[in-house]
């Protein structure tokens, strides 16, 4: 007993330690050095901490770092912590082997999914605070060769009041398109793009915006990740039976002006989503595709007649995300004195935060005459072009020119 209260008590002591590092001198943790040493000293935790105590450090320093997901991967020499900030994993420390088993039932019974099962998937959630932030976490199950795996989500239950679509990265002429678009009454906006390319963020800011305005404003979302103030958030729980589809038509019930769901993926979903563009709604949604001309071969392709698709989109965004080159220490490729290796903002890692790399398509008369007479791709992007639509290419490049990511960066997101 006395053994087990001892290591509780130096835990506490160093877990203490770490957080008042985190709290109050958040950016002096930052230097790499000083990371290393907090690494360290959660390494130190680790090795005398109880289950619960460890999982409470992981999801503690996931916040203080500012990582999206935190992954617990067992491996044969112990239990890998990392973290994936700014999109990239760095790993954290090591957990001892003998913690495993007990810190996924701990993160299992927080997030209510099942203790007994350990051979198939599972999911689950919880609500938390961390330095005086509310989060959302959802974290996944997997079995795998060495055991449960854990991915753990950190979603600020907060949206963040200061995003606007000049701080995720729109240029001046992309904001005012964007604004312009929103101010219709009525029509399809979609954002597009891969897993990952920012296009909830996105939706989220177009919904803040809107909430400004007395409008009633719903989403259907599989699941809710980020609550807007004024807006009715429903979660549309496919697992149930329930599709946006069928979402969809009771919510119009509701008497909405705007309405956000979560992503077109089926047929049924774009026809119902089409009529009540047509209908006097405003729609916001989102779709997996490369470009934004793709989309309306996209939709296309799901069963929605032309002349539909033509009469209701507004706007189309297609993303992806860059990491933005550290403005403290400029990546260490330019001549400022701070070294990457020093830089208390990216710990030596060069960049800091991310920016959208985007292309716009307004569909305006002359596109809406194209897209409705059935005309290809090519055509279309032939004519958006003499319209003023610059590809995301074009974009990227001007990011690299005003030194806000590198080549490498703009590759990475385009190509991959
Ligand atoms: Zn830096």
């Amino acid at each position: 007993m006395g053994q087990g209260n001892k290591n509780s008590y130096r835990f506490e002591a160093e877990f203490i330690r770490i957080l008042s590092i985190f709290e109050t001198d958040f950016i002096a943790m930052a230097y790499r050095k000083r990371m290393n040493e907090i690494m360290e000293n959660a390494q130190a935790a680790f090795d005398t901490a109880s289950a619960a105590e460890a999982v409470d450090v992981v999801l503690r320093m996931a916040a203080g770092l500012g990582a999206s997901d935190a992954h617990i991967d067992p491996r044969g020499d112990g239990v890998a912590i990392r973290y994936r900030i700014d999109g990239e994993l760095e790993l954290a420390g090591i957990m001892p082997r003998r913690l495993h088993e007990e810190a996924i039932a701990r993160l299992k019974i927080l997030s209510g999914a099942r203790t007994d099962i350990h051979a198939i998937p599972q999911d689950g959630r919880f609500a938390v605070e961390l330095s005086g932030e509310p989060y959302n976490i959802r974290v996944s199950f997997m079995p795998t060769y060495r055991g449960e795996n854990a991915v753990v989500r950190l979603l600020p239950a907060r949206a963040k009041a200061q995003d606007s679509f000049a701080s995720l990265g729109f240029t001046p002429d992309q904001v005012s398109i964007l604004d312009a678009a929103l101010s219709a009454p009525n029509g399809l906006i979609l954002v597009t793009g891969p897993t990952g390319s920012g296009k909830t963020t996105t939706l989220r800011v177009c919904l803040g915006l809107k909430a400004r305005e007395p409008l009633a404003i719903m989403t259907l979302e599989d699941p809710v990740e980020y609550e807007v103030p004024g807006v009715r958030h429903v979660h549309i729980r496919h697992a149930h039976g329930v599709t946006f589809a069928s979402g969809l038509r009771s919510a119009l019930r509701q008497d909405p002006d705007v309405i956000m769901i979560g992503e077109i993926r089926d047929n049924e979903t774009a026809k119902v989503v089409a009529h009540t563009a047509l209908t006097g709604h405003l729609v916001m949604s989102t779709l997996h595709t490369t470009s934004a001309i793709e989309a309306i071969v996209r939709l296309s392709d799901m069963g929605l007649e032309r002349y539909l698709l033509a009469s209701t989109l507004r706007l189309v965004v297609s993303q992806r995300l860059v990491r933005k080159i550290c403005g403290e220490c400029g990546g260490g490729k330019s001549d400022r004195n701070l070294a990457p290796d020093t830089c208390r903002i990216c710990r030596g890692v060069g960049f800091r935060g991310r920016s959208v790399i985007s292309e716009i398509l307004v569909v305006g008369p002359g596109l809406r005459e194209l897209i409705g007479a059935g005309a290809s791709p090519v055509v279309i992007e032939a004519a958006a072009k003499a319209d003023g639509f610059r590809p995301m290419k074009e974009d990227a490049e001007e990011k690299v020119d005003w030194g806000v990511t590198t080549n490498e960066e703009i590759r990475a997101a385009l190509y991959s």
